[in-house]
């Protein structure tokens, strides 16, 4: 997975159980690491959307819109990216919600999930690429079952900020 089994630079055989792999061959150190990732809090009407896998892994589970950064992709830039790809809507940042570490599933490799919160500013909802189904929810009603690990956390934080005290210091800054 992450490891490698051969140097990428000069293709002599690693070590799988080295962190780093350092090559014998070219002396290269390749080093693990998480893959980054981001996401979108999306709200309207106090409900928040989240979209049905329509791929492996977690088919058919919850999850919010998101998904891997491109090469030299600002988080920002893909969440709004990924939003579009996944729920043909076009959002617009309010702010960085948190990051949660995770894996791709069963003993895949790690992820770093960087998530903002969005509201809609346009488009038409529809389901599409790794999405099958939309579907808005309240912080007292979010579905089962959920996708990667950590989507049950981020649900869980939203759900505490969503609280009514939460929601009145909000008010008194419109
Ligand atoms: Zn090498």
């Amino acid at each position: 997975m992450a490891r490698f089994r051969f140097c990428p630079n000069c293709g002599v055989t690693l070590s799988l159980d080295e962190q780093p792999q350092v090559c014998g061959g070219c002396g290269a150190e390749h080093y693990e690491h998480s893959y980054p990732c981001a996401g979108a809090l999306l709200v309207k009407n106090g409900q928040l959307l989240l979209v049905r896998r329509g791929i492996e892994p977690y088919k058919g589970c919850w999850d919010i819109p998101g998904g891997f950064l491109e090469a030299g992709e600002h988080p920002e830039d893909g969440a709004v990216r990924e939003v579009e790809e996944e729920t043909g809507l076009k959002v617009r940042l309010r702010g960085f919600f948190g990051a949660y570490i995770d894996t791709y599933g069963q003993g895949g490799d790690y992820t770093l999930n960087l998530f903002y919160l969005a509201e809609p500013i346009g488009g038409e909802p529809r389901p599409a690429s790794d999405a099958q189904e939309l579907a808005w929810f309240p912080p007292d009603g979010l579905p089962e079952p959920l996708a990667f690990s950590h989507i049950r956390q981020v649900l869980e934080d939203w759900r505490a900020s969503q609280s009514p005290t939460m929601r009145s210091v909000e008010s008194h800054r419109r």
